[in-house]
């Protein structure tokens, strides 16, 4: 991809699959999200990074209207996020979300975690589903493992069955917040393996992640947010190499 020097880029480059035009948001008094905007491409990689408390979780979450923002419009793949549920529900329907904490049902096999959603909401015959379910926890590795339960199973397995589990519903984007924050060390490259092979094949993700490694092999953008705003963004290169704000200055000096 071609880089200008110094310069921030214009983003993004193709056909958008997310526009966010001056998103605002707040917790009551607390202005969470400042004039937010953001367009992603179809088959972009973005992530995004910036301290604690900045509102990345906040911003991805509004993506499939896990938050309502109350100024300003999101639209994903064409379908604009407001009250109306029949939106939310479409939207969601093609935005898979990973977290943290995995958030799989704990009382479900692994592969029931991977059917569930497939046969309520897309009302997939259960062999299909399940075909559909052996096919992306093979892929992600864990197809032995089908028939136990998540606390059978250690945090990096457990995260990777949460990505085959949103894969099932065929999204048309994937949001990752801190995929691989509460896992052991060891497990975290097990996890970016398989992100990565995502992003191979072409997925549209937005990733809050601190695994810098991870943002400069694969994103094709980095976003840097700090109380509430997008500072700044880039291409990897440029962002890491030659960050233009302060605030980023400093940021990425307690960081790397
Ligand atoms: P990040 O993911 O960058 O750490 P968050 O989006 O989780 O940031 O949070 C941004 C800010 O909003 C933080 O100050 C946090 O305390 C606050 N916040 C997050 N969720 C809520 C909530 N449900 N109610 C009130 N404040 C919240
Ligand atoms: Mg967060």
């Amino acid at each position: 991809m071609a880089q200008t020097a110094g310069a921030a880029r214009t983003f993004p480059q193709g056909e958008p699959i997310i526009q966010c035009q001056g998103v605002h948001k707040w917790y009551g008094e607390f202005h969470v999200l400042k004039n937010i905007d953001l367009s992603v491409a179809k088959g972009e990689r973005i992530v995004i990074c910036g301290p604690s408390g900045s509102g990345k979780s906040t911003m991805i979450r509004c993506l499939n209207r896990l938050e309502e923002h109350q100024k300003g419009s999101i639209i994903v793949d064409g379908i604009e996020l407001t009250g109306n549920l029949k939106n939310i529900e479409l939207v969601r329907r093609e935005v898979g979300m990973v977290f943290q904490h995995f958030n799989l049902f704990p009382h479900l096999t692994v592969l029931e975690n991977c059917t569930l959603a497939p046969i309520w909401v897309r009302k997939k015959p259960k062999a299909e589903a399940e075909e559909m379910a052996m096919r992306y926890l093979k892929r992600v590795r864990i197809a032995e493992q089908a028939l136990k339960y998540p606390g059978q199973l250690s945090g990096g397995q457990q995260q990777r069955v949460a990505i085959a589990r949103s894969l099932c519903m065929s999204p048309k984007v994937m949001l990752f917040d801190e995929p691989t924050s509460a896992l052991d060390p060891e497990m975290v490259k097990e996890v970016l393996d398989v992100m990565i092979g995502l992003a191979e094949d072409g997925m549209t993700m937005l990733c809050v992640t601190h695994e810098m490694g991870f943002a400069k092999s694969v994103a094709d953008r980095v976003i840097f947010m700090d109380r509430g705003e997008i500072v700044e963004q880039n291409t990897p290169n440029e962002f890491f190499n030659s960050p233009q704000s302060e605030r980023t200055k400093l940021f990425l000096s307690q960081i790397l």
